[in-house]
């Protein structure tokens, strides 16, 4: 399926755009469980000042949503309508600079947040080697591992709103808590200042080896993923009662629950979006009905389904016998 194209709308609107707009680009080429489809329209702005000029000149009523490396999404076979934005080289750069602090792009991917910060000789930075995110998505899931986060090492970030306007939120005002941020979901981040402490780049290089180590012999991290499906319910693991529910290696089509690491869900068949959601759907009924506990969706699910197709928890019903 496709949606209107917009792009003479848009080159109207906005005649002095420098960034660039793709319409109906496939989703799918994009995250890294490889499935979704169309972006109504794909833009990836210049820079900021590019960015800010779209976003006030783009009719209020036209959705928009931000996306980084597309690791932690879920979009739908329907595809996106209205405007996806991807941030890329215009948001890439890492500054060092006084007090073990280092300013970063919003696309700059965690991993090389972390290298550049071991390189400075800036401890607490390391456990971003994880991530296979970008800062913008780090920001808005208040990204974590091997017991840091995001809201530990922030000092703040800067953002434009959906009428163009620059914003600075100091951390206080970003509402930092276990994979979420309370930010209005219309705020796209560009940059963030991160605040470490003085470090051996040796020692961090080495801690940084770790981390990619312990990824490489316990997560699936080479499959189509899209990382931790459920958040943690308090005091318990996702993965437990996944485990416990009986769920490991359960298969819906083209989807499956990984072997290695049963919160995560892989596309190894060629699977759809459907299947992928369907699968999450049926794991969340089946943890429901073994353990009381109904688990919450760590992965953002964006976009529509197929026409005539049913979302979330209607997929299982839709599917029972
Ligand atoms: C193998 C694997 C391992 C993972 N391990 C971890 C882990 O250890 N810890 C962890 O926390 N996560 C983990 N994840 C999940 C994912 O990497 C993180 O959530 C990451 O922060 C997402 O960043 P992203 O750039 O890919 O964002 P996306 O997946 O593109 O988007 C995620 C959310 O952020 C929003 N967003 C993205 N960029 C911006 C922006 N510039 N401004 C505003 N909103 C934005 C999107 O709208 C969406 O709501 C893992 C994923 C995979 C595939």
């Amino acid at each position: 399926m496709s949606f209107p194209d917009l792009l003479p709308d848009i080159t109207r609107w906005m005649p002095e755009l420098r960034g660039r707009v793709v319409a109906n680009a496939m989703m799918a080429d994009i995250t890294w469980f490889r499935v979704g489809g169309p972006a109504q329209v794909l833009y990836t702005p210049a820079d900021e000042a590019d960015l800010a000029y779209f976003l006030a000149r783009l009719p209020p009523e036209l959705p928009v949503v931000a996306v980084g490396l597309a690791s932690n999404l879920l979009v739908r076979d329907g595809g996106i309508p209205g405007v996806v934005v991807r941030l890329g080289r215009g948001f890439s750069n890492i500054k060092v600079e006084p007090g073990h602090r280092l300013r970063a792009g919003a696309a700059v991917p965690d991993a090389r947040l972390s290298r550049a910060a071991a390189d400075a000789g800036i401890a607490g930075l390391a456990f971003y080697r994880g991530v296979p995110g970008s800062v913008g998505g780090a920001l808005r899931m208040n990204a974590g591992a091997h017991g840091r986060e995001t809201r530990e090492v922030l000092v703040e970030a800067r953002a434009v709103d959906r009428s163009g306007s620059i914003h600075v939120l100091p951390l206080d005002a970003m509402g930092l808590t276990y994979r979420h941020c309370s930010v209005p979901p219309d705020f796209i981040f560009t940059e963030a200042l991160f605040q470490g402490a003085p470090g051996e780049s040796a020692a961090i290089l080495a801690q940084m080896q770790e981390v990619a180590d312990y990824r490489e012999a316990n997560q699936p991290i080479k499959e189509r993923t899209g990382g931790s499906t459920f958040k943690n319910p308090p005091g318990n693991s996702a993965w437990k009662l996944i485990d416990a529910a009986g769920c490991r290696g359960l298969r819906v089509g083209g989807a499956k629950v990984s072997e290695m690491h049963c919160n995560f869900l892989i596309n190894d068949r060629n699977a759809s979006g459907e299947d992928v959601e369907r699968l999450g759907e049926t794991v969340r009924a089946r943890v429901r009905e073994a353990s009381g506990v109904t688990l919450g969706w760590e992965i953002i699910r964006l976009g529509v389904p197929n026409a005539g197709h049913p979302t979330g928890e209607a997929l299982v019903e839709a599917f029972a016998q």
